[in-house]
């Protein structure tokens, strides 16, 4: 999977619409302090799922949303787009959108259909990338990939090698199981209340 071009509009910094394209060979962005580095780097993580404020460096998840400076006020949405493109016979452009709205919490959509978290999750996940890829290095990560514990480690490659999204789906599928089991169960005790 290549990323192509990421759009933001409201998101932390970038209040006007912004569009970064990314084209091969692109292996950094500079730029002076506070410019907004490490927020195209969040928005990118974001988009692809990450459920966690405080590793988007905020305390709630509408802190995503451009706060307002002393001459433009807050907004009231952040919005941000991944396109990507896949490889071999996935080798479509498709586009992730994620947008939240101040007190309506977040959405996804997958080429302007509706999807869920978990949906966009697995799609980057089989792909061995997503929120939490080793690929995405902000400040201070190196040292928490040193100070990792062993089964941290093991997470890490897991993502790494693309198999993240499998235990994903063994879980959904262990719960379908257990729930089966339970039907399963009523239904022997209502065929023994009959006989
Ligand atoms: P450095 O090189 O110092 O790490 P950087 O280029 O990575 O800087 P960022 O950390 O991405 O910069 O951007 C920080 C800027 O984003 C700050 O000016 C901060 O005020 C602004 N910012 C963060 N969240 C919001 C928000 N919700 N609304 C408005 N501005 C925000």
């Amino acid at each position: 999977m290549r990323f192509r071009r990421l759009k933001l509009s409201g998101f932390k910094s970038f209040v006007e619409p912004a569009e970064l394209r990314i084209e091969p060979g692109l292996t950094g962005i500079v730029g002076p302090n506070g410019c907004g580095k490490s927020n195209l780097l969040e928005a990118m993580r974001w988009v692809m799922g990450e459920g966690s404020p405080k590793s988007l460096r905020g305390g709630g998840m509408e802190d995503v949303i451009f706060a307002g400076t002393a001459s433009r006020p807050a907004r009231d949405f952040a919005e941000v787009s991944l396109l990507i493109e896949g490889d071999g016979a996935e080798a479509r452009e498709r586009e992730v959108t994620r947008r939240i709205e101040r007190g309506a919490g977040s959405a996804y959509r997958l080429d302007g259909r509706d999807v869920r978290q978990k949906d966009v999750a697995l799609l980057f996940a089989d792909a061995a990338t997503g929120a939490h890829s080793p690929a995405l290095v902000s400040q201070g990560r190196i040292g928490a990939i040193i100070a990792a514990k062993p089964a941290e480690r093991r997470q890490m490659l897991e993502e790494a090698a693309g198999i993240a999204g499998l235990h994903a789906r063994r879980k959904d599928a262990e719960q379908k199981l257990r729930a089966t089991e339970a039907n399963l169960q009523r239904l022997d005790e209502l065929l023994s209340d009959q006989e």
